[in-house]
Formats: structure tokens, sequence, C-alpha cells
């Protein structure tokens, strides 16, 4: 049994817990701040510059968002939702990127109105958007690339030609020359190929892919790029014996490439951005639980009282989360082989199975690792569970001084769940 670090302690989250019933997510600031820090500095080579456009979707709240924001990054939306958040902490205009697909006309309305760059997702979208707008293109727009049998795909987002995103190669030629025809006058590319990815060669793979194709662009169609956006996908360690990918090599490889191919064709500088979400934040948000049942039938179970409605990712894909049990450390204590489960009514609501844990008991805390990115966000609320809240932990100034935490979302309530029927007996 191998273990991973927390930034807080045992008494910490029972003093938290004191005032925060459990479950709750909790999001290390200190964390976020030096990972995003290390992200651009790794990219600070880029002639033009480099801007990470937060994936919204991985953690959708304001006070995280704003936290992005003063760290240089933009926003990556595909919804109305996400677009009104990144306005509301002021992320606007060419900040967001709208990479949306199957797009309603009323939200690329929104994302016009907000300065937004829309990133096409199909070359039919042109004519759509071009009716939202009421016969007017916006005066950047970029497209999505979806490479199909041209690039071998990765195990999450699957093979690009089974993928529904993007213009085929053939169609993005003819895209941009119907955009510049249609007087647009600037101009990105976008691919996303890749979801969790921890080899670092496939993005310097991807780079180089869009590099080249920059170079045929400006060659057939005369067409300079402003920005080519990588995408996201940067996977994370989720398991204990696995290394993050190390984002200054990537930087340096990928800037050798950019080099031999953009510089070299002489169309630097353009700018460079990625989008990513789960590398961002996931590794710094923690779901804390507790034990509230141990069961033995024909295998152990621990119930806690987290369930999928708080994190859908190992129910949903089978997807590895860590967990530490608070003030039981692998190897000082005895271990049990357990499933731990939530009180859903879906025997996928577990958040391990067969896992060898430390042997906990009722009351312990229990922390799930890696939840800051499609942790809170992705939950539901079948069986009516309600969405728990979300911590943002600040640490302490120096050793003598009290750790800072704060509530950045409440706890959904039994009336927030009723809110939208107006049913006697239901209300507040
Ligand atoms: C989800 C998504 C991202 C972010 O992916 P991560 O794996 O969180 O980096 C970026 N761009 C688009 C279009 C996405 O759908």
């Amino acid at each position: 049994m191998s273990s991973k670090s927390l930034p807080f302690t045992r008494e910490q989250l029972e003093a938290i817990s004191a005032q925060v019933p459990t479950p709750f997510h909790l999001y290390d600031e200190a964390a976020i701040r030096a990972n995003a820090r290390a992200f651009y500095a790794a990219f600070d080579w880029v002639p033009g510059g480099f801007k990470n456009y937060y994936a919204v979707k991985a953690l959708p709240n304001p006070y995280i968002l704003d936290m992005l924001k003063s760290e240089g990054m933009g926003g990556d939306c595909s919804s109305l939702a996400e677009l009104k958040l990144c306005a509301a902490v002021g992320i606007t205009g060419e900040s967001i990127i709208f990479t949306s697909n199957d797009t309603p006309a009323h939200e690329y309305r929104e994302a016009a109105a907000l300065g937004a760059i829309i990133n096409l997702d199909d070359i039919s979208h042109i004519p759509f958007l071009e009716d939202a707008l009421g016969g007017q293109l916006p005066e950047i727009l970029c497209c999505r690339y979806n490479p199909g049998p041209l690039k071998a795909g990765n195990a999450i987002i699957g093979k690009p030609e089974e993928a529904k995103y993007g213009f085929t190669r053939e169609q993005l030629f003819e895209g941009y020359r119907l955009l510049q025809q249609k007087g647009v006058r600037r101009f990105g590319l976008h691919t996303m190929v890749a979801s969790n990815e921890l080899n670092p060669e496939y993005f310097v793979e991807t780079a180089q892919m869009l590099f080249t194709l920059a170079v045929e662009l400006h060659r057939e169609l005369g067409l300079q790029l402003e920005f080519i956006n990588l995408g996201g996908g940067i996977g994370i360690p989720y398991r204990p014996e696995q290394a993050p990918v190390d984002l200054a090599a990537v930087g340096a490889q990928i800037k050798a490439v950019y080099e031999a191919t953009i510089v070299a064709a002489g169309l630097s500088p353009i700018r460079l951005a990625m989008e990513c979400g789960r590398m961002v934040t996931g590794p710094y948000g923690y779901l804390v639980s507790r034990v509230i049942h141990k069961k033995k039938t024909y295998k152990n179970y621990i119930g806690l009282d987290a369930c999928m409605a708080n994190l859908m990712r190992p129910g949903v894909y089978g997807a590895y989360h860590h967990i530490s049990v608070l003030g039981r450390e692998p190897g000082t204590t005895p271990s049990l082989v357990c499933d731990v489960t939530g009180s859903l009514c879906e025997n996928n609501d577990k958040f391990a199975v067969d896992r060898e844990i430390p042997d906990p008991e009722l009351g312990d805390l229990v922390v799930i690792h890696d939840t800051g990115a499609h942790g809170h966000s992705m939950g539901f609320n079948y069986n009516g569970k309600l969405r728990s809240a979300e911590l943002l932990w600040q640490g302490a100034a120096d050793a003598s001084s009290a750790p800072q935490w704060r509530l950045i979302r409440r706890a959904e309530t039994l009336a927030d769940h009723f809110a939208t029927l107006d049913y006697p007996g239901l209300a507040s």
C-alpha cells in the first residue's frame, strides 16, 4: 500500500468539520497557484505570449476562476452557465474561448456579446453562426481540427475518428477559405485530441501536427494564424506510483518544434494557448468524508457519508482515486481489502472496489484525492442526494498561526433541491 501526501492534518480537518459537516471538497489555494506559475514558466518563451484558458467545466466555482484569472488564465467555456461564470469574475472578451459543440444559437449570441473567441466545431457552423448573429461574423474565429486517422487516440477521449468533435482536414482548408471570403480577418487553430494523458510526447506530437498544419494553411491560403490552441488533456497522477507530466520538459520540446516549424517558415510570432482543466486544479482538491458504516457480507464494505453525487468518476469510468484514512498510515495500521461505497441505490456507487486501505473505524475521516477537477462539477442529484459544500484551504502564514480556510460554496439544501417543484408541502 502506498500513500499520497496531504496538505492538512487530521486535527485541522476535524476542526473544519465541526463547522462544515462532511462531506465537502477542499481545494488547496497555494498548491493551485504554484502549479499555475510552473505551467506558465514552461511556456514563457512563446513569442507573442502564452495563455491557458482554464476549462471551466472542471471546477466551475467563481472563487477558483478569480484566482486563476489572477494567475493570468482565461476561461474555456462550452455553455451559457460557464460564460456567465467567467463574465462574473471579469474574464471577458478574448480571455474567453468558446469551444462548444452542437451549439445552440443563443449560446453563440451570448459568446459573441461577451467578445469571446468563438471556436467552431464544424464547417456547417459557419452559416449557422452567421445566421445566429444576424448576418455578421466576428472579426476573429477559430476552427477545431479533428485529425481523424492521422493521429492515434488516447484511452479516455478515444480515437479521433470516433470523436464527435471538429473539422476534417479537407473541411479545415475549405472552412478557412470560406471565412476569408466572408471577411473574417483574424484566425486561430485548435485541436483537443487527448484527455488525462500522462505521456509528454503526446503533447509535443500534437504541437508538431498543428504547427505543420499552420505552415500548410499559410502556403495554400495565405492564412496568417494569430494563435494556435493545443487544447487540454494533460493528465494527472491519480495513482501514487504515477508521475506528473514534466511541464518544463514539454515546454522546452514544444519550443524546439516551434522554432523548427513556425519560425523556420517565417510565421512567428504565433501565440500559443492551451485549455487545460484537470491538470490545473485536479490534484489540489480533496473530498473529505466520514466512515458511517462497516459491513461484512461476501465482501468488506466501508460506507461513507459521501456518494456519487460528490464524485462520479469512479462509478462512471472506473477511475482510480486514491483514498487516505486520516490518522492511519499504510504500514502502521492493519489493512483491509474492501469496497468503499456511497449510499445510492446503484451498485456502481463505489469510490473503490477491492481496494486495500488502512482498516478504518466508524467515525474516521477519509480523504479521496484528486477531486479538484470533474469532482463536484460532475455531481448529480439522483436519489435526491444533495451536492456538498466547497472550501478553499489557504494554509497558515507560519507555524504558529492558525490555518485559514473559507467556504466558497455552501452545501445544497432540500429547499434547493425542491426549488423547481411548485407543490404544497415541498417548498423551503
Ligand atoms: C474538457 C475540455 C478541455 C479540458 O480538458 P482537461 O482534460 O481538463 O485538460 C479542454 N478543451 C475542451 C474543448 C474540452 O472539452
